[in-house]
């Protein structure tokens, strides 16, 4: 099934996801229209009409990039730096995400990577979403730069906890699962590759599993790094 026909029957499905999956789609055309940007303006004019940010706040994003002083290709996390109003909160948060994963979407990155230490090695985030392929592999998958690397199979990928009896599960209809770490009280989301068969796509099912992710918090686990739109807390 081609992704568009998947997102539109899973909206009427769950309409409680309505708006979010109205989001990803455009998260979807904007990670279409990056690729290959080497200018800010080739990530910030999709930015700007795919989210209908206003026009103001993309030029002033323009001038404050130039004003960085460095090249925001070279290291998206530089964005960070940008004079924005911590008090702004989330809503400013989440859109210098998705801005910072235009720069790291805008060239393709090749090799193998490992998350042993507990942060992506590409872009420093922690981990929360984790893929088990046929041979009962783990790998995490980063939620801003979207790096692939494999780590342990049983155990706690953000304080690295080996000992089993340390991690509770979660389980929801679709078989999606929360590991929760009783030693750092965060907790990641993985599926086996029977799920991932079912969506085709990792960041999907993130989002599709969002309930997971409120009953997870209101037990008092944290999410470490946000889902691919940026949302961490629920
Ligand atoms: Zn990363
Ligand atoms: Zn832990």
């Amino acid at each position: 099934m081609n992704k568009c026909v998947l997102i539109s029957n899973l909206k009427k499905e769950r309409p409680h996801l309505e708006e979010v999956l109205n989001l990803y789609e455009k998260l979807l055309q904007f990670k279409e229209k990056v690729k290959g940007a080497s200018k800010v303006e080739e990530v910030l004019t999709p930015f700007a009409e795919i989210f209908d940010v206003p026009y103001e706040f993309v030029d002033f994003l323009k001038e404050s990039i130039k004003k960085l002083n460095e090249d925001p290709f070279n290291n998206p996390l530089c964005l960070k730096d940008l004079p924005l109003e911590k008090e702004q909160g989330e809503e400013v948060e989440r859109s210098l995400f998705i801005l910072m994963k235009g720069f790291y979407l805008a060239s393709e990155r090749k090799g193998e990577y490992s998350f042993e230490e507990g942060k992506c090695p590409v872009c420093g985030s922690s981990p929360s979403l984790a893929l088990i392929d046929e041979d009962n592999r783990r790998y995490i998958v980063c939620t801003l730069c979207e790096t692939r690397g494999k780590i342990f199979r049983i155990g706690c990928a953000n304080c690295l906890v080996r000992d089993p009896t340390q991690i509770d599960l979660l389980v929801d209809e679709d078989e999606i699962r929360i590991d929760l770490c009783k030693n750092c009280k965060s907790y990641i989301k993985s599926f086996k590759a029977d799920v991932f068969d079912r969506f085709r796509d990792l960041f999907l099912i993130d989002l599709i599993s969002l309930p997971l992710d409120v009953v997870a918090q209101e037990r008092g686990y944290e999410r470490k790094s946000p889902n691919v739109l940026g949302i961490r807390k629920v």
